[in-house]
Parts: C-alpha cells; structure tokens; sequence
C-alpha cells in the first residue's frame, strides 16, 4: 500500500458511525508521524515535524496541554520562560519564572498561530503493527502511521499509597488551590515540591497542616527558595510534621499514621497525596515497548535518535525516565523533538533514492 496517495482507506465491513453495523464505514486516516499526546513534547515534536515537511498529526485525550491544565492553579514554573519554549517560539512572562496561566497561553498561542495539526478529547487506545506501517486506534478513529512519537508523559497516573480509605472523596492526589481547606485539618503526605507547596499554600489560608513524610528530611529536590521556608515553618511548630511516617489508614474524621514511635491516630478533614505520578506502563508495554525489569521500568530507546526497540515508535518527554520521572522535563526533553525528527527526515530521504 502506497500511504502516501491511499490516505484514507474505506473499508465497508466496518464502522461509519451513522449506518446500522453491517453497512459501516470505516475511514482509516494515514499519516506518515502519529504523535502520542498534545503535551509541552508533544507540540515540540509537531513543530519539528512541520519544519521538517512531514505529514503529522496529534492525538490528545484530553485538552491541550492536559497536564499543565491539572496543575496546581497558583503554581509557577522553576524553570524561566526561555527554558520552557519550544520550536524557538519566544515565551513572554511578567516575571522570569512564568506561572501556569502563562505556560497555558504561551502553548495555546504556540498551537494556533502555526495551525498544529492537533485532535483533542480523543485517547489513543492502542497502537499495532500492520504491515511496515502502525494501525492507531481511538475510540473516535483508527489511522495508520509509518511513525509514531509516544509522549505520554506521567501525570495521568496518581502513585498510590494503597491504605484503606486512600479513595474517600477527601481524599486527593491532584491539589488545586487553598480555599478548600481554610480552617481544615489537612494532612499533606510527601515531602517534595508538589507536597511542600500545598502545606505551605494550605498553612497559609488558614488550614491546619501535618505532613507525613516516608523519610527523614524534606525532599533534597525542593525548590531552594521553597526549603528554608517549610523548614522554618515545621521547626516553629507552626506545620506538624512526622518523618520517618507513613499514612496507614484513612477514616472519615481521622487518620491512622505509623510513626517511629507507633501508630497515631488524629483528627482529621482532608488528605493531600502528593506521592507522585507515573507513565502509563501498561499502554507503553502493549506497543511492545520493552522496559526495564527494575523497579524503574525504564523504557528501551537509543539515546542518540530516542527510537524504541520496536522500529519506528519513539518517546518524547517524561515518559522516557520510566518510574524516574524527575530526570526528563520540559527544559531538558524538548530537544528530543530535534533528535527524532532528524532521524525521520534521514529515514525519508533513503526511502524516496
Ligand atoms: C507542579 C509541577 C511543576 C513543574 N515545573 C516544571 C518546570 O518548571 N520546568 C520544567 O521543565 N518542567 C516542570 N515540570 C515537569 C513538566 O511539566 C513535565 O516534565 C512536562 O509536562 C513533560 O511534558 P510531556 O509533553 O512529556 O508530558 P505531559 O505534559 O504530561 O503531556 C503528556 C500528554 O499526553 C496525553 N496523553 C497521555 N496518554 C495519552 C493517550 N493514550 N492518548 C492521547 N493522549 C495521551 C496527556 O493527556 C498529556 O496532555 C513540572 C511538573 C509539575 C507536576
């Protein structure tokens, strides 16, 4: 099959959502680059690929930018602005370190002042080999694509405690904003940046804030304006804190947490988990992508053109650090668009001698 003019493949045994079954018509849409998610990456690697003069198209399953869009709404980047554009497209920021509203202007206007190629709300479900090409599928289209860029990122996935009452309605692994907690007892469980900003946002509405903390000390990651601050608010007892604690069980007005010196029990209105995210491993694994067999689970790429093991698929962004999810982000994985275009376009040129 020649993709290039056979673009959109009618098949009459299957589906066009209008006519009953047996009269369905299937429209598979061809694209030479399928790309996995309209994350900071993803739309990195669309510029690329616009550049670069090959046919794409994004598949998002939620809104542009989903994960920043879930972001806390007061956050502000660590990183300034420049280190956070992509395709060389200037990010103007009032200050240096751009907030979230920011970040979601600057990719919107990214995506439509150069016409990204993008189909939000629509979840890539599964991607399989047919013939030298992929079959993607969604539940609104099925496509076919020669290559295909996964950059799924991890922010999908909460990290789990797994204690009884981890999924009570006040129980949360997505924090958004303070005023909820004004005058609550919140127990804030983490001790790296997303949880050390929600004790210290909640603290100050007005929230009575205990943290639980696996380790010894606050995360050596935390921002390093960020540290002295809850560290001086844990030292004056003004935020309660148990270190070397785990959450063990949740109830509708109190909390059982393990500490050094047994179980406690306090009351107790809301729980923030900030325990973390991880990549979608089992869609990652059902690409055939091969991952570590550590507790990293790190997928298989080559580092030089970030192709998988399975030919023509590669990753983008986050997703690449397996369960480490703090070595890729966007200052340091928007490069990647580069690197796997550059070995596309080579794939295309020996393609077409
Ligand atoms: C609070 C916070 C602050 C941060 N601050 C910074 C910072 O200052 N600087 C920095 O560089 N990084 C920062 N990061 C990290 C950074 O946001 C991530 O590394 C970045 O979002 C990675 O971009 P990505 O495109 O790889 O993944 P994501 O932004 O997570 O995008 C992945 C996209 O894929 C979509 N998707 C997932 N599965 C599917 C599917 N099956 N089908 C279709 N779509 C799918 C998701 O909906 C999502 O939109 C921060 C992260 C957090 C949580």
């Amino acid at each position: 099959m020649n993709e290039n003019t056979a673009f959109k493949l009618i098949n009459l045994h299957f589906s066009c959502r209008r006519l009953p079954r047996p009269f369905r018509i299937y429209i598979m849409e061809h694209f030479d680059l399928i790309i996995v998610g309209g994350g900071p990456i993803g739309l990195a690697c669309a510029l690329e690929a616009k550049k670069q003069h090959i046919n794409y198209c994004i598949l998002e399953k939620g809104c542009l930018v989903n994960s920043l869009y879930n972001y806390p709404y007061n956050m502000t980047f660590f990183s300034t602005s420049e280190r956070l554009e992509i395709g060389g497209i200037p990010f103007v920021s009032i200050s240096v370190k751009p907030t979230r509203s920011e970040a979601l202007e600057y990719y919107r206007r990214a995506t439509v002042s150069h016409s990204l190629n993008i189909r939000l709300q629509e979840e890539v479900i599964s991607i399989r080999p047919l013939n030298d090409l992929y079959e993607v599928r969604s539940p609104k289209n099925t496509y076919t694509a020669r290559y295909i860029i996964i950059a799924t990122g991890f922010y999908g996935i909460p990290v789990l405690m797994n204690v009884p009452g981890e999924d009570s309605p006040k129980v949360t692994h997505y924090y958004k904003e303070p005023h909820l907690y004004a005058m609550q007892k919140v127990v804030v469980v983490g001790a790296n940046n997303s949880a050390v900003d929600a004790a210290l946002e909640t603290f100050r509405k007005g929230a009575d804030v205990t943290m639980v903390i696996r380790e010894g000390e606050i995360g050596k990651r935390v921002k390093y304006w960020v540290k002295p601050d809850i560290e001086n608010r844990i030292a004056e007892g003004s935020i309660k804190a148990y270190f070397n604690s785990t959450l063990k069980e949740i109830h509708e007005h109190s909390v059982d947490i393990s500490t050094p010196e047994g179980v406690l029990n306090i009351p107790n209105d809301y729980v923030i988990a900030m325990t973390g995210y991880k990549p979608d491993f089992d869609f990652l694994h059902n690409a055939g992508i091969r991952l570590s067999d550590d507790a990293l689970l790190k997928p298989s790429i080559n580092v030089e053109t970030n192709e998988t093991n399975q030919q023509n698929i590669y990753l983008a962004g986050v997703v690449c650090g397996g369960m480490d999810t703090h070595s890729w982000f966007i200052e340091n994985s928007r490069e990647h668009a580069v690197l796997i275009l550059r070995d596309i376009t080579q794939k295309e040129a020996r393609r077409n001698t």
